[in-house]
């Protein structure tokens, strides 16, 4: 007898939507993890969402009943435009605590700390509660366990050095050279926001020249949305492919690792350009070879056409996530060794189910997959409802009550 169904852990968008298709299933279930966490204590003061705001709804039983447009429909906000953003990183929480207090009020706050197989299920240990134990498990810890610092950075202590995904306030650095490492969303965002609140920023990027999005048009013609299929993820036929589970699945290994570097990155949003580009001092084609304290910061060692060297305060590595599960704190060696992996990411079905029965991934760990679409919000679209029925029909359908069969046919 197992204290719960279903344990998840993590209480990002994925998590949070998962819980919420399992109510609707009416499968007794446990999420754990502080609600948006990533969200509230991780991204930057000021942020926009790269995501449009139709792409940064988490997905929802009741279709569109629980979207931002909703949202703000029912708080007066007229200024919402549901195709062009961007929307605020404010706006996208009090939507994200409004979904959670609705959705999923039975959230607890704890944190695990080991999770082990026990006979037919699983055992989670906590830091701040007694131990559950669940018959299946969903792993829904989103990216920051995998923070990717390169070893030339990775000698300098947490003094000199940051990850993008530490630098909440961009504003301490006010009056301070820093140098920002990398040339993807996260990199140029925290530059320009770096910027603007009072540092004197150097971008240093391997890229020859930063790539931009276009933006979004504000209104699409009949013709328009043939030309221009609109995924959840983002717009055109690439996205089609990006944005669909079955169909990735069906590319090559070598396509889908490809796909899962490229696809939608590195580069930034269109608003951020004149943020960036003649503003920021940005170093094109420029590689990180070593970097030293020095009696004022660092000094960072380059190979590129203009500089060979930069003396700063501080560095903020915009480098990115590196996926292996084996980072996760909380999988001891006997379990992570249990699971199937490709280059560190977990093997899943399109339900998210690892080799090991019963234990779920969901979001970035699935992206070699699942797709592109399981590194943004719009992956939730894709994933909670197929994995919440497959969690459905494991919790037996022998067991059924009327009511749930009902439920389990809802959703269907
Ligand atoms: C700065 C930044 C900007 C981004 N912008 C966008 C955007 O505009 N649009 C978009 O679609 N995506 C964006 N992303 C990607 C974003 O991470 C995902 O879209 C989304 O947050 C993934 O959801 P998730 O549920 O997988 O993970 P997360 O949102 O990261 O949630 C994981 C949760 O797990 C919890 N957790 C971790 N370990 C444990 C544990 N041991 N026990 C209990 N709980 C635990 C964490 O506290 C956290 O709440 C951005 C990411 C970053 C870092």
């Amino acid at each position: 007898m197992f204290d719960t169904e279903v344990l998840i852990i993590g209480a990002g968008p994925f998590g949070l939507s998962i819980s919420a298709y399992l109510t609707g299933l009416r499968i007794d279930h446990l999420i754990v993890g502080k609600a948006l966490n990533t969200w509230h204590s991780h991204a930057p003061i000021g942020m926009l969402m790269k995501s449009e705001p139709y792409g940064s709804a988490i997905a929802a039983p009741d279709g569109t009943s629980y979207d931002v447009a909703a949202y703000c429909r029912l708080h007066g906000l007229d200024d919402y435009n549901d195709r062009v953003g961007p929307l605020t990183l404010d706006r996208f929480l009090d939507y994200g605590d409004w979904y959670t207090e609705k959705l999923v009020p039975d959230l607890q706050d704890n944190t695990v700390t080991e999770l082990a197989r026990v006979d037919g299920g699983f055992r989670a240990t906590f830091a701040d509660r007694a131990p559950v134990t669940a018959r299946q498990v969903v792993v829904a810890t989103g990216v920051l366990p995998y923070r990717n610092v390169p070893a030339e950075l990775a000698g300098l202590d947490s003094a000199l050095l940051t990850h993008t995904a530490d630098t909440r306030d961009p504003g301490v650095f006010k009056g301070r050279r820093v140098a920002v490492v990398g040339g993807g969303q996260s990199a140029l965002e925290t530059a320009a926001l770096l910027h603007e609140g009072g540092a004197d920023v150097q971008l240093i990027a391997r890229s020859s020249a930063i790539s931009w999005t276009e933006p979004t048009p504000e209104h699409l013609s009949a013709l328009g949305h043939i030309a221009r299929p609109v995924t959840k993820l983002c717009e055109g036929w690439a996205c089609v492919l990006w944005n669909s589970p079955s169909i990735f699945r069906r590319q090559s290994e070598a396509r889908r690792i490809r796909l899962a570097k490229t696809a939608l990155g590195p580069g930034g949003s269109w608003w951020l350009k004149d943020r960036v580009e003649g503003v920021v001092d940005v170093l094109n084609s420029t590689r990180v070879k070593s970097a030293a304290p020095e009696k004022d910061g660092v000094r960072l060692e380059l190979e590129g056409p203009t500089r060979s060297s930069v003396s700063v305060d501080h560095v903020i590595a915009g480098t990115g996530f590196r996926i292996d599960i084996t980072r996760l704190p909380f999988l001891p060696e006997a379990l992570s060794s249990s699971i199937n992996t490709l280059n560190g990411h977990p093997v899943v079905s399109r339900s998210g189910e690892t080799s090991v029965p019963g234990l779920y991934f969901v979001g970035a760990p699935t992206v070699l997959f699942i797709g592109p679409s399981a590194r943004f919000i719009a992956g939730t679209h894709t994933v909670s409802e197929v994995l919440a029925k497959s969690v459905a029909r494991r919790a037996g359908a022998g067991k059924r009550s009327e009511p749930q069969q009902q439920a389990l046919a809802h959703v269907s």
